[in-house]
């Protein structure tokens, strides 16, 4: 199957309310030109350095993600365009990202990131560090970021019920939250969740933004 058919069919299959990001890492940009063509705008990097190369080759109107762990450094790179940044999981970085917002003179969207997995991992809050983060008077002076949802990834396992189950936290922090911090702010809207192995599980435990590369992009020719 080709890149656009299969764009095509999971255009078809996925809910409306469910955004697809085509995660391009490791693609060139005459397969990226591919998806581009059968509609596909949402894309997502996992490396700065990477998206820097290909981004100008690339048409305008292409919204970027970055997805995973975010060096406070690389910040500078992406602030001026970055559509969405889905990993954020410290206040420091928020505070980075705010400051490149105000330089840029424009407010970055960004999600936070839970470990809801099994494997150890340095990376993702736990819920009462995501409140800490929220509740702080250091949150409320930046203007120049939004939180619009959660973030996380399940284990890499076999077993359903877990990665239901994994999804199902995050989407009850994302409730939490909602319910403690954003209840009357529509811009937090969004669980990013769901990648090519378990994105329909995703789906079934309330995922509205799934992250797909290899179902994309290693489909046959
Ligand atoms: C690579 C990556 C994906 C896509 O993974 P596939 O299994 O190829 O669909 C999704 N999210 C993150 C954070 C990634 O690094």
């Amino acid at each position: 199957m080709t890149i656009e058919k299969r764009i095509a069919e999971l255009k078809n299959t996925i809910p409306q309310h469910v955004t697809l990001v085509a995660v391009s890492k490791n693609q060139s940009c005459d397969r990226i030109m591919e998806a581009y063509h059968a509609g596909q705008r949402h894309f997502g990097e996992n490396r700065v350095q990477e998206l820097m190369s290909k981004k100008d080759h690339l048409p305008a109107d292409i919204l970027w993600h970055h997805i995973g762990h975010l060096q406070s450094n690389k910040v500078k790179f992406i602030a001026p365009f970055i559509n969405l940044i889905h990993s954020v999981d410290s206040l420091s970085l928020l505070n980075e990202i705010n400051h490149y917002g105000i330089r840029n003179n424009r407010v970055i969207d960004c999600m936070l990131e839970f470990h809801i997995a099994t494997e150890e991992s340095k990376y993702g809050l736990n819920l009462e560090e995501a409140i800490r983060i929220l509740s702080s008077d250091q949150f409320q002076l930046l203007q120049n970021i939004r939180v619009t949802g959660t973030m996380g990834m399940a284990s890499f396992s076999e077993d359903e019920d877990l990665i239901f189950n994994e999804f199902k936290t995050l989407h009850d922090h994302f409730q939490t939250l909602k319910n403690q911090f954003f209840s009357l702010d529509p811009v937090f809207k969004d669980i990013s969740m769901g990648m090519s192995g378990d994105y329909k599980i995703a789906i079934r435990a309330g995922s509205t933004m799934i992250r797909l590369g290899t179902t994309i992009f290693e489909c046959k020719n």
